[in-house]
């Protein structure tokens, strides 16, 4: 049996998620509740990039409004958790004690690949998050080992809980609906991507960029699927949690540890 707070990673998709209606937003509702209450949170999200991997300190991060173009009623909402210091200090010396070298951020907030999907599973945002960065440049296997530095927060009860997207081409979005069919390209991409977490293969995965079909389509950048491999890290065998589309391109899969 998998532990309670076993790691975890969703696609986000658009910021419009927390107001829209769809199968994933169920499944999010539900998975909050489903999982019960962790003593914190540490989310590693898309939108966050550097260089070397850096930890949230502030106490009472701000919601970030990091997009555009969309209705107004999203600047209006505001995710108030609290940060957690004392947290942030057990991430940095875990990957710092696994040589891996990292820092602490002392002033930004949430930005909206933490704040959407967990606006959605913990809606009385009462329980403390930190965020952790994500390094684009770093690939598979630097993501992985952050992980599986952070292995020991699950005995904790600490979720650590990834935020990016198994399909994400941008260009894809524009004319398409919410709900418009499944394009094929990121049919055989999600179809390949799961079969691998399912039966381990690890090494596949690193490599997805010339093993996986239509990886680079899926992944022009590699910010939204990178955060995948910090839970693939620090859990144990994979399952798929959750699969849908949104917007015809966008894969909505969700899979724990
Ligand atoms: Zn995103």
């Amino acid at each position: 049996m998998k532990p309670q707070f076993s790691p975890i990673f969703v696609s986000h998709g658009a910021p419009t998620i927390v107001v829209e209606n769809s199968s994933t937003s169920d499944f999010l509702r539900h998975l909050g509740r489903d999982l019960g209450r962790p003593k914190g949170i540490v989310c590693i999200s898309a939108h966050w990039t550097t260089a070397e991997p850096r930890v949230t300190m502030h106490p009472h991060p701000d919601t970030m409004y990091d997009f555009g173009g969309f209705s107004d009623e999203l600047y209006s909402l505001t995710y108030p958790a609290p940060g957690d210091p004392l947290l942030a200090q057990r991430v940095l010396s875990l990957l710092r004690g696994n040589g891996i070298p990292a820092d602490k951020d002392m002033s930004r907030g949430f930005d909206h690949g933490a704040w959407t999907p967990l606006m959605l599973m913990y809606p009385d945002a009462d329980i403390p998050v930190i965020q952790l960065s994500v390094q684009p440049h770093l690939g598979p296997e630097h993501h992985f080992s952050v992980g599986r530095a952070l292995k020991p927060l699950i005995d904790e009860e600490v979720l650590i809980l990834a935020s990016g997207s198994a399909t994400h081409n941008l260009r894809d979005f524009f004319g398409r609906k919410l709900d418009s069919e499944p394009l094929p390209y990121a049919q055989e991409f999600a179809g390949w991507l799961t079969k691998a977490i399912v039966e381990g293969r690890t090494d596949e995965l690193f490599d997805y960029e010339k093993r996986a079909p239509q990886a680079l389509r899926n992944h022009p950048t590699p910010e939204h699927f990178l955060p995948i491999f910090v839970p693939m890290g620090a859990g144990g065998a994979g399952t798929l949690l959750h699969d849908a589309y949104s917007y015809g391109f966008l894969n909505m899969a969700a899979y724990h540890w």
